[in-house]
């Protein structure tokens, strides 16, 4: 398989009932701002070139981001922030992120999340979580050859992927390790590294800074060689 084909399996899923009917709802009541819009409501595919060197792992798509646009971390908030990141380090074309025909490419990054679906409350349950899993397993193990660095958003994220980056052979230690920001976990061959979110209510609150941000993916970027 190629990862244009797992893209292209992965948006036809429907495994998990709740979200299935959720991400198809939203779609259809919308928010007052996309009123215009046709939603994707589809699982949402990774994104970013079959060669990236780094990886930047979510939790799952928001209902009217990912789920609207069809494009991972696409049209909210923690989007917005992330693309400037992104575009300052030269990982990105563009600094905004705004839909599939907007021309954004990529520079040895690849977005990606262990749930690929919308989930109410933006909480996939512990079922759903490991149902997914199995799509990012195949989507790093295509990438191992020229994967080198993660950025993990969240711990809710670093949860998720430790078991999925188990399953695609990387020797995760047991106790796994801990969460926390700027914290580096070196398995094998590819280096973790702990970013906060960048959600809404991390920025306001002042948890996390664009500052800090920044410092993570650069020095992710540079174990990456990018
Ligand atoms: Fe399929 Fe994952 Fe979506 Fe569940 S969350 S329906 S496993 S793509």
């Amino acid at each position: 398989d190629t990862l244009a084909e797992l893209d292209a399996a992965v948006t036809e899923c429907r495994a998990c009932p709740r979200l299935v009917a959720w991400r198809e709802k939203v779609a259809v009541t919308k928010r007052a701002a996309y009123l215009d819009d046709e939603y994707w409501a589809k699982p949402v595919p990774g994104f970013g070139p079959a060669d990236a060197a780094l990886a930047v792992v979510g939790l799952a798509p928001s209902a009217h981001g990912g789920n609207r646009t069809g494009r991972m971390f696409t049209g909210d908030p923690s989007g917005d922030f992330l693309f400037r990141v992104l575009h300052e380090l030269g990982l990105a074309s563009q600094p905004t992120s705004t839909g599939k025909h907007d021309g954004l490419t990529l520079r040895g990054t690849r977005l990606v999340s262990p749930v690929r679906c919308a989930p109410p409350e933006n909480k996939p349950t512990p079922a759903e979580r490991d149902t997914c899993r199995h799509w990012l397993a195949d989507e790093l193990r295509l990438l191992r050859p020229t994967l080198k660095a993660v950025v993990v958003l969240g711990s809710f994220g670093w949860q998720a992927l430790l078991p999925v980056l188990a399953d695609a052979g990387w020797p995760v230690p047991s106790p796994r390790p801990a969460f926390g920001h700027g914290t580096v976990v070196e398995l094998g061959d590819l280096q973790l590294h702990c970013c906060y979110h960048v959600s809404p209510r991390n920025v306001r609150t002042g948890r996390v800074t664009h500052a800090m941000v920044c410092d993570v993916f650069a020095s992710a970027a540079r174990a990456g060689g990018l």
